[in-house]
C-alpha cells in the first residue's frame, strides 16, 4: 500500500535508485567492515577538502559563519567519524552475552546486521550535521544509504549531493535533493529502514509511509523543552549557560530551553542576568554570531508569536532581513499562543512556580520535550527532576551540552521522537542486533522434550 501514486517522473526516477541501492546491497559489498572504514575514511577526507565550500554555502543559506558551523555541525560530524573509524572493528565484533542454565553447554553472543537499504530525511536547522551523522552510523553498520537533505538551505543540499554524487557509486551512497514531492516519492518505496529528523507533524506522516512495510523507523523530532530554576538555582552561571544554549543557531535548535520556569522567588533575578547575558553576547549578523532565521514563512511564524504586551525584553524583527532580535517574554501562561507550539527561533518564555508540583505540573501539560534542563544544587530536585519529569535527554546545570557526548544517546520520546543515535548507538540504530544461540553436541540434557515426571519438572524449575 502506498501513501500515493507511484506513476510520476521522480517516482520512476527514485524507484530506480533504489533498485540500484538494493542490486548493490545483494552484492555484499558492505558487509566487510573493512570496506565500511574505507568508506569512512573517504567521506572524512572528502569532507576536509570540501569545507570551504561547506562554510561558503551554509553563510550564504542563513548567515551561519564558519566558527558556529565549525563548533555545531563540522566538529560533530568529524568527531563522530573519528569514534567510528577507531570503534567500528569492536562495535562489529559479535556481542558475547552469557548463557542461562537451561540451555547449558552452548554459548550465546549477538551479531549486528545490516539492515539493507535505509533513507535518511534530514532537517534544516543544522543541515550538514543532521544528514551526514546519521548518514556515518548507516555506513557504520553496512547499509546502502539515500540521503535526502532538508532543501529550505538550497546550497547545503547542493553540496551534500555534490560532495556524495560525484565521489560515491550511487548504489552504496546517492543524495536525491527536494521537498516534498521528491520526499513523497522516497516514502512511497520500501526501505529497510527510515531515519528521519523533523517535525512531529512530518514524522507522522513518515511513520505512516512506513506502516505498510512495517519498516524499522527513527524519528527525531521536537518539542517544547522546559529549562526549570529552581529557588537554590545557580543563578548567574546557570543564567549564561542557558542563555548561550537558547541563542545558539538563533534558538533554531531542537535541543535549545524553549521556555524557562523560574521559581517566584528568584524570578526578577533570573531575567535581569538573562538580559545582562545577551547584551554581554552581543548577538549580531554581522559579527557571525546570530544566524537569520531560516525563511520568510518561518520568520512570519517566530515574529507571529511575540506578543507586544508580554515582551521584557526585545521584540524587535526586521523581515527583509529575517532576524528576530533576542526576546524574552514575561508573565507567560499555558494559554498563551508563544506556549502552543514548539518557538524554534530566538524567543524564551518565562512563567513562573511556588511548588516544585506546580512547575513539574506545567510541563505535564505539554508533550514530552526532547530535552529538560534544571538548575539546582538541591540532591531531593534533582532526584525529583529524573523520576518525575520525562524527556529524551536532559542536563542538570547545563543545557544543550548532553549532545556533545557520543557516549550518551541522542532521541526523543513520546511526541519527541523514538529511537536514538550517536557513537556506538548510531552504529546499533542501523543494525539488527541478531541474538543467536549455539549449541554443542557435547551433551544431551533431554529434560526438555515431553514425558516429563514431577522430580524433572522441579529440576527445569530450579534451572530456569
Ligand atoms: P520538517 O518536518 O518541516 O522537515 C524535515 C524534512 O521533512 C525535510 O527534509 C523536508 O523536506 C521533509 N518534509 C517536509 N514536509 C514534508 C511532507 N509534507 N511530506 C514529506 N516530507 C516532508 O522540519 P524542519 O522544519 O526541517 O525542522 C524543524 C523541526 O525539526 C523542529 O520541530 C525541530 O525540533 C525538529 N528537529 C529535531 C531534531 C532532532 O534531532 N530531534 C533536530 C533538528 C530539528
Amino acid at each position: 500500500m502506498n501513501i500515493q501514486a507511484q506513476n510520476t517522473p521522480v517516482d520512476h526516477k527514485i524507484a530506480n535508485v533504489v533498485k540500484t541501492q538494493r542490486a548493490y546491497f545483494r552484492t555484499k559489498a558492505t558487509l566487510p567492515v573493512d570496506f565500511r572504514l574505507k568508506q569512512l575514511i573517504k567521506l572524512r577526507d572528502l569532507l576536509k577538502a570540501h569545507e570551504q565550500d561547506m562554510f561558503d554555502a551554509i553563510y550564504e543559506d542563513f548567515g551561519k559563519s564558519k566558527h558556529q558551523t565549525q563548533l555545531t555541525e563540522l566538529f560533530p560530524l568529524y568527531e563522530e567519524l573519528g569514534l567510528a573509524i577507531k570503534h567500528l572493528k569492536t562495535w562489529a565484533k559479535p556481542r558475547k552475552v552469557p548463557t542461562n542454565l537451561l540451555n547449558q553447554p552452548a554459548k550465546s553472543y549477538i551479531v549486528a546486521e545490516p539492515l539493507g537499504t535505509t533513507l535518511v530525511i534530514g532537517a534544516w536547522n543544522f543541515p550538514y550535521n543532521l544528514s551526514l551523522v546519521p548518514l556515518v552510523g548507516s555506513m557504520m553498520a553496512g547499509n546502502t544509504t539515500v540521503l535526502k537533505p532538508s532543501e529550505l538551505p538550497a546550497r547545503t543540499s547542493q553540496i551534500m549531493a555534490k560532495i556524495i554524487n560525484e565521489n560515491f557509486d550511487a548504489g552504496y551512497l546517492h543524495v536525491v535533493e527536494g521537498a516534498i514531492p521528491e520526499t513523497t516519492a522516497l516514502l512511497n518505496q520500501r526501505w529497510d529502514k527510515i531515519f528521519f529528523t523533523g517535525s512531529p507533524q512530518v514524522g507522522r506522516i513518515v511513520n505512516q509511509a512506513a506502516a505498510p512495510h512495517l519498516t524499522n523507523v527513527t524519528l527525531e523530532l521536537g518539542g517544547k523543552n522546559p529549562a526549570i530554576f529552581a529557588k537554590d538555582a545557580p543563578i548567574n552561571v546557570g543564567v549564561k549557560r542557558m542563555i548561550w544554549a537558547k541563542f545558539l543557531n538563533s534558538g533554531q535548535l531542537c535541543l535549545t530551553p524553549d521556555y524557562v520556569l523560574a521559581h517566584s522567588s528568584i524570578k526578577d533575578q533570573v531575567m535581569e542576568r538573562m538580559v545582562h547575558e545577551i547584551e554581554k553576547n552581543d548577538f549580531s549578523v554581522e559579527r557571525g554570531n546570530f544566524t537569520r532565521i531560516i525563511n520568510e514563512r518561518n520568520f512570519d511564524r517566530v515574529a507571529g508569536l511575540i506578543d507586544p504586551d508580554k515582551v521584557y525584553y526585545g521584540g524587535d524583527s526586521n523581515r527583509v532581513e529575517r532576524v528576530v532580535r533576542p526576546t524574552i517574554l514575561h508573565n507567560v501562561s499555558l494559554e498563551d499562543p508563544i506556549m502552543q507550539e514548539e518557538i524554534f527561533g530566538p524567543i524564551i518564555a518565562v512563567m513562573t512556580f511556588d511548588t516544585l508540583d506546580e512547575a513539574f505540573d506545567i510541563v505535564h501539560q505539554l508533550e514530552k520535550p526532547l530535552a529538560g534542563y534544571l538548575f539546582s544544587h538541591d540532591t531531593e530536585t534533582k532526584r525529583r527532576f529524573l523520576s518525575e519529569i520525562p524527556f529524551g535527554s536532559g542536563a542538570i546545570n547545563e543545557a544543550v551540552m548532553q549532545t556533545t557526548n557520543a557516549n550518551l544517546p541522542f532521541g526523543g520520546v513520546g511526541t519527541s521522537g523514538m529511537g536514538r543515535y550517536h557513537g556506538e548507538f548510531s552504529f546499533e540504530c542501523f543494525s539488527h542486533m541478531k541474538p543467536v544461540l549455539e549449541k554443542t553436541f557435547d551433551f544431551e540434557p533431554n529434560l526438555k522434550y515431553y514425558g516429563h515426571s514431577d522430580r524433572q519438572m522441579k529440576l527445569i524449575q530450579k534451572l530456569v
